[in-house]
């Protein structure tokens, strides 16, 4: 054993040693604010490390590109999402105590509604949040496909931005505000950070 796993070691037990009173550490259907699920997998981590954090805990998660929130409303409606891994492939601890779920992987949070929704794919748990924090987004006009080449993004942009200004109406046109659009059969998935009003650009149906 090197020194440097010697001392990683150490800070684990470290860690280990104080007492934990924040969020599970490990799967859970509770509610608890975003913070206090970053906090509890920082802590998970620090006293048993990175390797296999997400499929061994079970517990709610995010990416670091994805650590703040994707929309902000202006009455103060926040969206954060995580993921958490349910299916089980460890052989050294089980859940006969407390089963696992069968999907509900994905979660979406409102903190300041201390409002919360667990969902089986990530489109569902963000039209969910759609749904509380923007009611009537599912009467909002379909966008149609406006440009031809959709890799030239700023004129993309652009012309959503147009349409949406001619077809939205007023009380629609407003910071976080979603925009539905038609895509291709491969392309169904929302896509934050993309309406012209900053607010996701949601897959519709049809
Ligand atoms: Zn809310
Ligand atoms: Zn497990």
């Amino acid at each position: 054993m090197d020194a440097l796993f010697d001392l990683a070691e150490f800070e684990r037990e470290a860690v280990a040693a104080t007492a934990w009173d924040g969020a599970p550490l490990t799967y859970t259907t509770s509610y608890y604010s975003p913070a206090e699920l970053d906090a509890a997998f920082e802590r998970y981590r620090a006293e048993f490390g990175h390797f296999g954090c997400v499929p061994r805990s079970h517990m709610w998660n995010r990416n670091e590109w994805n650590a703040g929130a994707r929309v902000v409303t202006e009455d103060g409606h926040e969206l954060h999402t995580f993921h958490a891994d349910t299916s089980c492939r460890q052989t050294d601890h089980d859940h006969s105590a407390a089963p696992l779920p069968k999907g509900g992987g994905y979660l979406v949070i409102c903190p300041g509604c201390a409002w919360h929704v667990i969902t089986d794919t990530e489109n569902a748990g963000i039209e969910a949040w759609h749904d509380h924090a923007m009611p009537g987004w599912r009467s909002l006009p379909v966008m149609p496909q406006l440009v031809s080449d959709r890799t030239d993004e700023k004129k993309a942009r652009a012309a959503a931005a147009k349409w949406c200004a001619k077809n939205y109406p007023a009380e629609w046109q407003r910071p976080g505000s979603p925009v539905r659009t038609v895509r291709g059969p491969y392309g169904g998935r929302h896509v934050e950070a993309r309406s012209p009003f900053g607010g996701y650009d949601l897959a519709a149906d049809h």
